[in-house]
């Protein structure tokens, strides 16, 4: 007996249909998507009940001509590509001719659709894929897709579906990203009947940024431009004081398709290395256009990722436009604590003037518990300017901070010293990395360390990395090592401590690229004076005068403040004067 079948239609119809509809989003996706590349300039989504009873997109398109429209619900039938290697030069979204077959697989839907030419339009209603009705109606040229019930034959999917509230949110979200993608759409959002949004379509990606992410969004965001061979990177990504604790905030869209991208997240993680605190990450909306020989957008069913064909240099690329776009804006954030009306509304003209902007007052929600103060601030000011030059100290307090005034100005900074000699080493390090110059320095008397027997097992791994920072180990004999040389110019390091902190957490198989991130973060650390240690006035005022050559003055390289700042003002609103 034969126990072997082939499935029929309406099977493997909704077997397909799950590769690319499988919530209420990703028919908006679709039929939005459609409504894009048949070229609408209006298009107006409203969905009811999360999507789940009721979804339409009506668009003023080139509509589907009377005599295609059967066949556009049939699976792999497309208007887009005629054959494979069309897909190297893709300029529209859709190509898979799958969409409308796989949603119409599983709901109830009704199509009005008519093209310029044709005199009448068509009406056609179908259930679970089969069609019901069909006739000829009058109507203005354009398409619009009504689908209902969305998963009433396919029990199990409409099981697994969220709640309301997160299918309304996952609607909101994709129609954010198609938005950020093609700003020149106006997009009507409707949600149970309300407004939502309607977006201007002016084709300024910054206005649909301010739909998507608000008004505020707009002021802490530093514009991108960048080219690189046949890169063109444009955007916007966010200032130092404005992060999230996820990536949620991260758009990228290439050739107009919003992306999903690891590779890209990674390339903002690198612009933004140190610079920010652990676990908080940048916003940022990029909009990538790369020749499409360049990538391949056939990965996924669903079209959101993409393969890049020299995957090295576009990640080079953003990393390299993103980081040129913060060090351009001349903003290097500080810490103050007053919240001052004047010098916020002063910010926003930051990046008309940038080079006459001396102090300038960002506001961003920080928890700390001074009283009366429910918000930390940052200042942002103009690195170009000499303003350190005048740093000078005047006391050290709790053998920890240190408070300086700068002549010729009211008000004082109190400074992390740890913080503040770990930003030096750190620059000092990457520097001499930079440059190849000697990195390391003979000791007189070797140091014999003594390792435990797991320490022993992992050494040999990290020698390489080790050596390349200026320590050169050598075995001697069972468990113990010597220490030869050890990384030049960094006083205070205690060179048997500091392998063994090193070692403790380390596991064979090295991942190279984070060991030598922490080992650049470790030296800068260990190297550093502690919290603690008394420091004399002239120790003090080299530490300020070297703070004032570094790349950022106002954080340590894990992204802590470094100093903060009282200005003449802040006293003033602190003592109700
Ligand atoms: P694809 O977009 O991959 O071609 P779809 O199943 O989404 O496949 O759509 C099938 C075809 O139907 C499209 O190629 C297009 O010709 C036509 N079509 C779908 N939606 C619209 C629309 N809103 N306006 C005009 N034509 C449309
Ligand atoms: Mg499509």
């Amino acid at each position: 007996m034969a126990y072997i079948k082939v499935l029929n239609n309406q099977t493997i119809d909704k077997i397909a249909a799950g590769e690319v509809v499988n919530r209420p989003a990703s028919v908006v996706k679709e039929l939005v998507e459609n409504s894009i590349d048949a070229q609408a300039e209006d298009i107006i989504v409203e969905i009811f009940n999360g999507g789940l009873s009721f979804i339409s997109v009506t668009d003023n398109g080139m509509g589907i001509d009377f005599y295609d429209v059967e066949t556009a619900f049939k699976r792999h039938t497309t208007s887009k590509i005629y054959s494979f290697e069309d897909l190297e030069k893709i300029t529209t979204l859709g190509f898979r001719g799958e969409a409308l077959a796989s949603i119409a697989a599983v709901s109830k839907i009704e199509i009005f659709t008519k093209t310029k030419k044709d005199t009448t339009g068509l009406y056609m209603e179908l259930v679970g894929g089969e069609i019901r009705r069909k006739e000829e109606l009058g109507m203005p040229p354009g398409t619009k897709i009504i689908v209902r019930d969305l998963f009433f034959n396919v029990p199990v999917r409409r099981k697994h579906l969220k709640n309301i509230n997160s299918e309304t949110a996952a609607v909101g979200d994709c129609i954010s990203k198609l938005l950020l993608a093609n700003p020149s759409k106006r997009i009507t959002y409707k949600v149970d009947g309300s407004l939502i949004f309607k977006s201007s379509g002016n084709n300024k990606l910054i206005d649909s940024i301010s739909s998507t992410l608000g008004s505020d969004a707009v002021k802490k965001m530093s514009e991108v431009r960048y080219k690189d061979g046949s890169y063109y990177i444009n955007g916007y990504t966010s200032l130092l004081e404005y992060t999230r604790g996820n990536r949620s905030c991260q758009y990228f869209i290439v050739n107009g398709r919003c992306i999903y991208s690891k590779l890209l997240s990674e390339a903002l993680d690198e612009a933004y290395h140190t610079l920010l605190p652990k676990n908080r990450f940048p916003i940022a909306v990029l909009s990538i256009s790369a020749p499409s020989e360049l990538i391949d957008v056939n990965v996924h069913p669903t079209k959101n990722e993409i393969r890049w064909m020299e995957h090295k240099k576009i990640k080079k690329a953003v990393q390299d436009a993103v980081f040129l776009s913060i060090k351009e804006s001349g903003l290097i954030v500080g810490h103050n604590f007053i919240k001052n009306e004047s010098t916020i509304n002063a910010s926003r003209h930051i990046k008309k003037s940038e080079n006459d902007i001396k102090n300038i007052y960002y506001n961003e929600e920080h928890d700390n518990n001074i009283k009366n103060i429910k918000e930390q601030e940052h200042f942002v000011f103009d690195k170009k300017t000499d303003y350190w030059t005048d740093l000078i100290p005047f006391k050290q307090i709790d053998n920890t901070y240190i408070l300086a005034q700068y002549i010729g100005k009211e008000g004082f900074f109190i400074i992390d010293q740890h913080a503040a000699h770990e930003r030096i080493i750190y620059d000092f390090l990457i520097e001499k990395l930079k440059t190849f110059e000697a990195v390391s320095q003979t000791i007189i008397t070797p140091i014999t360390i003594e390792l435990t027997p797991a320490e022993n097992s992992i050494i040999y791994d990290y020698l390489d990395i080790l050596h390349e920072f200026g320590f050169v180990l050598e075995h001697f004999g069972s468990n113990t090592f010597v220490i030869r040389t050890i990384p030049s110019g960094i006083s205070k390091l205690n060179p048997e401590e500091f392998i063994k902190d090193f070692l403790s957490d380390k596991k064979e198989n090295i991942d190279k690229e984070k060991a030598y991130n922490e080992l650049l973060q470790l030296i800068a650390c260990k190297g550093a004076v502690k919290a603690g240690e008394k420091m004399e006035m002239e120790e003090m005022r080299r530490l300020l005068l070297k703070l004032k050559n570094t790349s950022n003055p106002f954080t340590c390289p894990h992204g802590r403040p470094v100093s903060i700042y009282f200005s003449k003002e802040d006293l003033v609103k602190i003592f109700y004067r």
